[in-house]
């Protein structure tokens, strides 16, 4: 099967629930529609309940999709399947139908187990706009689907899209990615939270006043969050090249200049 073998489960890098500012409705949409399937599999079963098979997140990119996947992987102690959809289709005629086979079976073998498809609207793009190959690999996708048993196999779908009116409708139906689940760009609120998780793993100075930050930092995502940090570390790291005795901290300072050189990526 060429570059599509590569396909691994494996443990998430460990994301926990806590390690993700805001997206507190996404977090507890997740929790009650994936992580219980495999913490409270044997309580499905005794209500026969018939869990979703799957979850779709969508909202804008750098959101904070991919980070809540791997959360739902380490809250219920699940192997980690990630799928660029992309990586899907470039195969030759046949090989895409036989790599998503192959990623459910992969998936069942490492049961428990999140498969993750990133960039789904590749992959499920409206039936009619898609090529013979696509239309094969989405019919191979919702036969995979369709057979599986969530609770037997253990095994969980995660799509995730900044398209989702992009996304052929045969894929949402019930019994299929039922479930929507909305990541949208933080608040001010809510980007002090995911400031203050970014904060952990930077050291900081005492005056560092992370709420001026955050209210600086309209229309900016976690990713664009996460850069206005690193940009700051390197202005530290750049005062401490000029004079030894700086300390390695990054200051408020640091990071309103940092501003000035990271924008927002949308708007
Ligand atoms: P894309 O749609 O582009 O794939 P995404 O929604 O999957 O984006 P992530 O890859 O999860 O976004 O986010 C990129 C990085 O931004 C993360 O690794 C993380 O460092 C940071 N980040 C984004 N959102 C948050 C958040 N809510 N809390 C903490 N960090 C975040």
């Amino acid at each position: 099967l060429s570059h599509l073998d590569a396909f691994t489960a494996e443990r998430p890098d460990i994301v926990r629930w806590g390690d993700i500012g805001g997206l507190m409705q996404a977090k507890q949409a997740l929790e009650e529609s994936a992580v219980w399937v495999y913490k409270h599999a044997d309580a499905y079963r005794r209500l026969a309940i018939s869990p979703s098979k799957g979850v779709l997140m969508h909202g804008p990119p750098g959101t904070g999709k991919t980070l809540l996947a791997k959360a739902v992987a380490t809250e219920s102690a699940a192997n980690f399947l990630p799928v660029r959809s992309a990586d899907l289709i470039k195969g030759h005629v046949g090989e895409s139908e036989k790599a998503v086979a192959r990623i459910f079976q992969i998936a069942r073998r490492c049961s428990p187990c999140v498969i993750f498809l990133d960039e789904l609207e590749t992959l499920f793009g409206k039936r009619e706009t898609s090529g013979d190959v696509g239309k094969k690999l989405i019919t191979q996708f919702l036969i995979e689907i369709d057979h599986l048993d969530t609770l037997q196999h253990t095994v969980l779908v995660l799509g995730a899209t900044n398209h989702p009116e992009s996304i052929d409708a045969s894929l949402l139906r019930p019994g299929r990615l039922d479930r929507m689940v909305y990541v949208g760009t933080p608040n001010c609120g809510e980007r002090l939270e995911i400031l203050k998780v970014l904060q952990r793993k930077t050291p900081c100075a005492n005056q560092v006043d992370l709420s001026i930050i955050a209210n600086k930092t309209d229309n900016y995502t976690g990713a664009d969050l996460k850069a206005v940090f690193r940009k700051a570390g390197l202005l530290t790291l750049k005062r401490r090249t000029h004079n030894t005795d700086s300390p390695l901290e990054v200051t408020q300072e640091d990071l309103e200049s940092a501003l000035s050189h990271v924008g927002p990526s949308r708007n």
